[in-house]
């Protein structure tokens, strides 16, 4: 609001989510798998690949609303096996402690486990404390499946392009708008019948995966989006290899990357 104050809906909003990632943390990854049929991996695979960590030499990643570490480990792999980077660091940040403490328990599984190249951070995206995330402090800042379920999308962008060093990179992989009707259609078939419907029976819980599939509607198009990250500060359409172009669509829009970066 103009005076700072939270509107009620915001704070309940807040708390929906909270609830909706605590009773799913611990089936979390599984029903990743179960509901994208494994695609979910081939993005994160695709975006992970996109931003290339370590090819400039070791880097400070923030990896935002990172859940259950998945990005996270994901660069670290990259980093290590394309470019022996054994310096590269990521803080994963998130605002539920549970989805954190699932993170947490799949790197003791890993040699990153008791090293500096991995952290975790109880964090809200859209007030970050400047204390633990210092003005210009990240070359990259990575958000994946996150952005659409905060309350106000401006307020994260805000805080992601005060944290990032200028020239780092603000990398957002979030679910979009399809172009094609047909797949269209298909996707709404999907979602609205099949995903609540797995959620109800691998999780015992329809409503959170009813959430979901109703955040994602919500979640603004690629051009307005590409608008709001334009809107922080950031300039967007000069990466993806020469190409052009504010964001990339995966998969005919079902997902899309954007980046931007901080002049
Ligand atoms: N990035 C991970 C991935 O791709 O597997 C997790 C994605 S999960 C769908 C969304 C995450 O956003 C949850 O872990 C949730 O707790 C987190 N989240 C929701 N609102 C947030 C906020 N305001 N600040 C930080 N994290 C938030």
């Amino acid at each position: 609001t103009h005076f700072g104050f939270r509107t009620v809906d915001e704070n309940a909003k807040e708390d929906l989510v909270k609830g909706v990632f605590s009773s799913v943390a611990p089936k979390y990854d599984l029903m990743n798998d179960a509901m994208s049929m494994g695609i979910h991996r081939l993005w994160k695979d695709d975006f992970v690949s996109l931003l290339n960590p370590g090819r400039r030499g070791p880097i400070k990643i923030l990896d935002m609303a990172g859940g259950t570490g998945d990005i996270a480990l994901r660069m670290l792999d990259h980093a290590r096996e394309k470019y022996a980077d054994r310096d590269t660091s990521v803080l994963v940040s998130d605002i539920n402690p549970d989805m954190l403490k699932e993170g947490m328990r799949r790197v003791r599984q890993t040699m990153y486990h008791n090293t500096p190249q991995i952290g975790f951070q109880v964090a809200n995206a859209q007030e970050l404390d400047p204390e633990i995330f210092p003005d210009n402090s990240f070359d990259l800042y990575t958000i994946a499946f996150g952005i659409r379920n905060c309350t106000s999308i401006p307020d994260v962008i805000k805080e992601a392009h005060r944290v990032l060093k200028p020239g780092g990179t603000f990398a957002c992989l979030e679910f979009g708008k399809i172009d094609n009707p047909l797949l269209s259609q298909l996707y709404d078939v999907y979602s609205f019948s099949v995903i609540p419907m797995l959620g109800s029976i691998l999780a015992s819980d329809r409503e959170s995966y009813q959430y979901l599939v109703e955040s994602i509607r919500r979640f603004p198009s690629q051009p307005v989006f590409a608008q709001m990250i334009r809107d922080a500060g950031f300039t967007t359409g000069q990466d993806f290899s020469g190409q052009g172009g504010a964001w990339r669509d995966l998969w005919g829009g079902i997902a899309s990357v954007h980046l931007g970066v901080k002049a």
